[in-house]
């Protein structure tokens, strides 16, 4: 009946001491930028070994073997616990505190603690009597002296400093670390349990149940590793990314929530005082506005205008979160400083639109100038640069099409008398009067030119000499007819033409002219106030 007890003693031992050489070659493994993990495997091979050793106490039959091994134990367990504190360092990011001399200084007790088991025959302060089992079988209840007692305290105080540190981060809002620090400390809690239950005597005799309590720890950390990634989702990602990132990081919960924020989105959002469990609504008052836009999609990007005392633009991503059951736990928003790039981009649209303005203005110019070019100012006729250039065009464009182009110059009579009789204004106001009467014969398709001074030029594509002769009579006898009114008195004024027609007066715009300008001069030496052309013979 013991033997059995016995066997199963050792069994559950050397499981604990295989489960935990199992976490340590995972974590092994797994071991990453977490510098944690080293810490981590080492405290799970000190629980093998711890449990190894536990294991072969269990099944010595000899009272000194049996001590020897029980020595031993205090080797692992010191180590367990030592290296359960530098893992709560590091597992929290207080590692900085690991300095050489520190590490140092945390082994000074656990070597003391074996020193001191090892020479318990010497003074028998940790073990003060043996007795065997009253039942018969060979395990051995240990008497304990004052030295036992103290190397718990050191068990107790160790451990409880880690479970202290751990139960920081646990407490500490973030909502992807919690989980874990919660597991960590649970497997921490439980070889607590487990030695406080073997010093109580609560445990069966003999049974020092703290190496598989370890086995327990062993397995959440197991469970921590592969479920939740323990070393590839670090702490440190959190405090160093999150707490010091410029981007704003605002997690809320089901109900909106404040479970975390971020220093960089606590001054986004301008809100001096933010508490854990406080509602997003009363810090982010856009936030009823932003949850509507949010109904219908996963995520949703949208920005706002924060009047705080210095007012901002802030670009808000909101994400959801879910748990594993793909139940929606919350929100997370991720908020960036906009207010440089909102006002740019401000200043560019005015700039541009001024620049649109200025652009419409220009090209008003540009054709008032393209106008003004081809344009006298005084009659608002084409004037000699625009007939210059006009007349070539023309006459390739009718020897294209086998066709005529009339062509007549108009010289008013006497026009210098006109202005010495009744001053300059009163001939400019002759000239406007006569290119009045040409704009109105528009409807036939001529061209009109101021030539210079009183000279007229009038090109007509496609049109015969008879008829370009009867339109010109036209406008001379309608001209004839006018009185031009200035001031209170009455001007009359004749016109002269000379006429010809491409290509049968000249085949060029200069062989032309000089037909026409010639019939002009024959119209001059006639008397004046008619027009002529040359004739062909
Ligand atoms: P003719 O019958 O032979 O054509 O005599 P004319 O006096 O009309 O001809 P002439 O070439 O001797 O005189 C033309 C005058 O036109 C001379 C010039 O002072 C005047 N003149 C030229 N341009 C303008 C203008 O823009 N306004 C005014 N008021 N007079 C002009
Ligand atoms: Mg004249
Ligand atoms: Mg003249």
């Amino acid at each position: 009946m013991m033997l059995v007890q016995q066997n199963i003693y050792f069994v559950i031992l050397s499981l604990t001491a295989i489960i935990s050489a199992i976490v340590a070659f995972a974590a092994w493994q797994r071991r990453s930028i977490s510098t944690a993990s080293s810490p981590f495997i080492f405290m799970m091979l000190a629980i093998a070994g711890y449990a190894t050793v536990a294991a072969m106490e269990a099944v010595a039959i000899m009272l000194p073997e049996k001590i020897f091994w029980s020595k031993l134990e205090y080797v692992g367990s010191g180590s367990v616990i030592t290296f359960f504190l530098m893992f709560a360092l590091h597992f929290t990011n207080k590692n900085r505190w690991l300095t050489p001399r520190n590490t140092a200084l945390l082994w000074v007790i656990p070597t003391f603690n074996v020193a001191l088991v090892a020479t318990n025959e010497s003074h028998s302060l940790v073990w003060s009597d043996f007795l065997p089992d009253p039942n018969g079988s060979n395990i051995v209840i240990y008497q304990h002296g004052i030295g036992f007692f103290w190397v718990m305290a050191f068990v107790y105080v160790y451990t409880l400093a880690g479970i202290i540190i751990l139960l920081k981060k646990a407490l500490l809002p973030s909502v992807l670390y919690r989980q874990q620090s919660w597991i960590v400390l649970a497997g921490a809690g439980l070889p607590l349990l487990g030695a406080s239950l073997y010093m109580l005597n609560i445990t069966p005799p003999g049974l020092n149940i703290t190496p598989m309590s370890f086995m327990l720890t062993g397995l959440t950390c197991f469970v921590n590793l592969f479920r939740f990634r323990m070393f590839d989702l670090l702490p440190v990602a959190r405090d160093t990314l999150i707490e010091k990132m410029s981007d704003g990081v605002l997690v809320l919960d089901h109900k909106n929530r404040i479970v975390d924020i971020n220093p960089a989105a606590k001054h986004l959002i301008g809100a001096k005082k933010v508490h854990i469990g406080q509602f997003a609504e009363l810090i982010l008052p856009q936030w009823t506005e932003i949850v509507k836009l949010y109904q219908k999609d996963e995520s949703v990007k949208t920005q706002i205008f924060i009047d705080a005392v210095t007012p901002r633009y802030v670009e808000i991503l909101v994400s959801n979160l879910h748990n594993n059951r793909r139940k929606l736990t919350g929100h997370l928003l991720i908020l960036r400083d906009i207010t440089q790039q909102y006002q740019a981009d401000l200043e560019l649209r005015r700039a541009n639109k001024r620049l649109q303005k200025q652009v419409i203005k220009i090209e008003k110019l540009q054709a008032q100038l393209r106008e003004q070019a081809i344009r006298d100012g005084l009659t608002g006729l084409f004037n000699r640069r625009y007939f210059d250039e006009t007349l070539p065009q023309e006459l390739i464009r009718a020897a294209r099409d086998c066709d005529s182009v009339a062509v007549m110059i108009m010289d008013i009579d006497y026009f210098k008398h006109i202005n010495d009789t009744f001053g300059h204004q009163a001939g400019d106001r002759v000239l406007q009067t006569f290119a009045e009467l040409l704009r109105q014969h528009s409807d036939s398709q001529g061209i009109f030119c101021r030539y210079g001074g009183e000279e007229f030029v009038l090109v007509f594509p496609g049109m015969t000499l008879e008829k370009a002769f009867q339109e010109a009579e036209k406008i001379r006898l309608s001209f004839q007819a006018i009185r031009v009114q200035f001031v209170d008195q009455e001007i009359y004024a004749t016109v002269s033409g000379g006429l010809g027609v491409f290509p049968d007066h000249g085949e060029t715009s200069h062989d032309l002219l000089a037909v026409v300008d010639k019939a002009l001069y024959a119209a001059k030496l006639d008397g004046r106030n008619c027009i002529k052309y040359v004739q062909n013979s």
